[in-house]
């Protein structure tokens, strides 16, 4: 039998990044005069022919609404959004497509759990233990759903390093904790947390957990059974997808228990003035006409990535992110790296000395290199490190190393230029 490490390896070698790139159309342009590099794919990720086609070509051929019509197209559509449905619950394992709702995205998905299962099931003196790392989205939700039931929202403290610190968590955690809601990866930092262990902790005391998957889809196989997770949320957008879809997972006793957040059409069985009954899963959760054409086009993105070798792929990312972290500890003094965990990926967040974050992104904008600087929304682990905020250069399975060669050249231009 092979080595993991010997078939990686041989993975590698199929991996055609440049074959891949020719399936983006928006990286093929010039931006300011300069071949696109773009760095900013834990905000958004390019997307795919084969999604935007998909798209397209519902448009095109088929738009109906789905669900209630009995004409031909209606059919279509509708077939097309369930089947997407279960290509999204093949994509996390889910055991069954019901427990797969559609959101428009990670943060709708955090705010439905925090509404309706948050505010039938905290009570005073309860608690929800957010990790400082985490982003605004998965930070709010829970203050708004702490704040009206009386519970409240501990922090967990996160190491200089930017990992959780699991031995403060060990000690946060007792029967009065209810849920522990953190993310998979950092979007700030990069850090990837080891979501299954703190699984097996949380649930010692009793506590669900929710793990915020925004920024790992793209990264790595997810799978929620293995998790063992009670919820899993993600965005579209963020995995070669359309904005305005996402996915809430959850675990069918705790959905099943769960009122509706929202009401109106498709979540009910019959309404009446006298009073209503409401469907089942997962409608019940799916109030309105839901995003159609981004369901298709998030099962197209679905699709294109289990075409891909995602063991090639991961090797690929971890090479071109290895390099980057490589060039910017050797590239020059005064550039300080944010998030050093033993294991991270997508991410290389830092700060130039003496350079405002927003002056670094706006020279590299010039030369055709898209980053993003700011708190990425995740103000609380910023103040822990006593920042305003970085520069972050986010990378997917489209990035080169000679993309990062651009942005250290770029780096370099922008400290002499403003220097
Ligand atoms: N969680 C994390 C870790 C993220 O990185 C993001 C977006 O940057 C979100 C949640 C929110 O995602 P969305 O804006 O797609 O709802």
């Amino acid at each position: 039998m092979e080595t993991p490490a010997k078939n990686i390896r041989q993975q590698e070698r199929v991996f055609d990044v440049e074959a891949i790139r020719r399936d983006f159309p928006i990286l093929q342009q010039q931006v300011n005069g300069h071949p696109l590099v773009y760095l900013d794919n834990a905000a958004t990720s390019q997307k795919p022919n084969a999604v935007i086609d998909a798209i397209s070509d519902y448009y095109r051929g088929y738009n109906a609404n789905v669900h209630r019509g009995i004409h031909t197209l209606a059919e279509k559509a509708t077939a097309a959004i369930e089947n997407a449905r279960q290509s999204l619950a093949g994509f996390i394992n889910s055991p069954a497509p019901e427990q797969v709702l559609w959101t428009r995205g990670t943060t709708e998905a955090i705010n439905l759990v925090a509404y309706s299962w948050g505010r039938s099931n905290l009570k005073p003196g309860d608690r929800v233990l957010v990790p400082i790392l985490e982003h605004h989205s998965s930070i709010v939700p829970w203050q708004m759903a702490t704040e009206s039931t009386g519970a409240e929202v501990v922090p967990i403290p996160v190491t200089p390093g930017g990992e959780i610190d699991m031995m403060a968590l060990d000690e946060l955690l007792d029967e009065r904790v209810k849920m522990v809601a953190v993310s998979h990866i950092s979007n700030a930092l990069g850090t990837v947390n080891p979501v299954a262990e703190i699984v097996v902790r949380a649930h010692r005391v009793g506590a669900k957990v929710l793990i915020d998957g925004a920024q790992a889809v793209a990264h790595t196989p997810v799978d929620v059974q293995a998790l063992n997770c009670d919820f899993y949320a993600f965005s579209g957008h963020k995995m070669f997808g359309p904005t305005g879809i996402g996915v809430l997972w959850g675990r069918r006793e705790l959905l099943e228990a769960m009122p509706p957040w929202q009401g109106g059409g498709e979540m009910i069985e019959q309404v009446s003035f006298a009073g209503t009954s409401y469907q089942g899963l997962p409608y019940r959760f799916e109030a309105g006409t839901p995003d159609i054409a981004g369901a298709i086009g998030l099962a197209a993105a679905v699709d294109y990535l289990q075409h891909l070798d995602r063991v090639a792929v991961a090797a690929h990312e971890a090479d071109v992110l290895e390099y980057a972290l490589a060039q910017g500890a050797a590239a020059f003094d005064g550039l300080t790296r944010f998030g050093e965990a033993d294991h991270v990926a997508g991410v290389f967040s830092f700060l130039m000395d003496g350079i405002p974050p927003s002056d670094v992104g706006m020279l590299l904008d010039q030369q055709g290199i898209a980053v993003r600087t700011g708190h990425h929304c995740a103000q609380p682990i910023m103040a822990q490190y006593g920042i305003p905020g970085t520069v972050r250069a986010s990378f997917a399975l489209y990035n080169t190393r000679a993309e990062v060669d651009r942005l250290f050249e770029g780096l370099a231009k922008a400290r002499r230029m403003l220097r």
